[in-house]
């Protein structure tokens, strides 16, 4: 074996590379809210930007939060492979853009993705090595709580939200890890710590 050379860095060992991160929970349980947390004290966490039909909520910017596309534009993406992965969730399409995610795992930055349960699945199987994230609610009171009090969204909306986070809580045991969103500072603290090493 190759001793390593005098000031030359020596390859970084398997176990320690960034990786890519899955955060997942039900609707409401607060993803967004500790991915901004997590990015507003460490911009280096690059987090995928995913494009949706969804319409923008007020304050929504394209580009930012999402790429929003009409459904033609989304047939588009998926025909052409273009999404590493993508679901339908409460009457919406979303999808992760394959190539920026590829990219930064090649040049060995962590990558984040925030996605629903269905997406976490077929990232699961495409790459395993794939950290998966569940984040869950402090209670099922306080998730039906959270998910009311958005105040963004029709009656019809919600209840559909709320059959979806039946789903997804059901689903914990598939993950790899799971964080209890008690506190935001607290959770996004032990997100970057799963997020930049193994
Ligand atoms: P919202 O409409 O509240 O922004 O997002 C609804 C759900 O879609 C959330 O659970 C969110 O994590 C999920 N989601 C956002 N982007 C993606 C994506 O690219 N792929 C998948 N599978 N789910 C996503």
């Amino acid at each position: 074996m190759a001793a390593s050379t005098p000031g030359t860095s020596p390859a970084v060992p398997p176990d320690a590379r960034p990786r890519l991160t899955v955060l997942s929970g039900p609707s409401g349980v607060g993803k967004s809210t500790v991915v901004a947390h997590l990015r507003k004290e460490h911009p280096e966490i690059w987090l995928s930007v995913s494009a949706t039909t969804r319409r923008p909520r007020p304050g929504e910017q394209h580009g930012v939060q999402y790429f929003f596309v009409s459904d033609e534009e989304f047939d588009k993406l998926v025909a052409n492979g273009e999404l590493l992965e993508w679901a339908e969730f409460a009457g919406n399409r979303y999808g992760t853009p394959r190539a920026a995610v590829t990219e930064r795992l090649e040049r060995g930055e962590p990558v984040l993705l925030e996605i629903d349960l269905q997406g976490a699945r077929l990232v699961r199987a495409s790459m395993p090595e794939a950290r998966l994230v569940f984040l869950a609610p402090p209670s099922w009171e306080e998730l039906v709580r959270r998910l009311t009090g958005r105040g963004t969204e029709e009656p019809e909306v919600i209840e559909r939200r709320l059959a979806a986070a039946r789903v997804e809580l059901a689903a914990e045991s598939e993950f790899d890890v799971t964080l209890v969103n008690t506190a935001v500072e607290d959770v996004s603290r032990e997100l970057l710590a799963l997020t930049s090493v193994s």
